[in-house]
């Protein structure tokens, strides 16, 4: 393991390698309680919907799982929110 600091100055076209940015382009999929299917990011209000989801599929889970943990309806809310 060799993680060798470039301490000289010759090196100059490696300052802007900062890729930090997260891919947050699609793969946003809300599972609508109003109408009970899985909804775009253009949809109903986030307040009546769960998710975002990343996959159509996990929004379409997020029903049968929140049917069975109704009474951690509240607390799970927050778990959803973990990423
Ligand atoms: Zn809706």
């Amino acid at each position: 393991m060799g993680t060798t600091a470039v301490t000289s100055a010759q090196s100059r076209n490696c300052v802007n390698a900062s890729v930090d940015e997260e891919p947050t382009m699609s793969g946003q999929w809300y599972f609508c309680l109003r109408h009970a299917q899985v909804e775009g990011e253009d949809g109903c209000k986030n307040a009546d919907r769960m998710g975002p989801y990343a996959s159509q599929e996990e929004a379409a889970r997020a029903l049968t799982t929140a049917q069975q943990r109704t009474e951690q309806w509240d607390a799970a809310d927050e778990e959803w929110e973990e990423r």
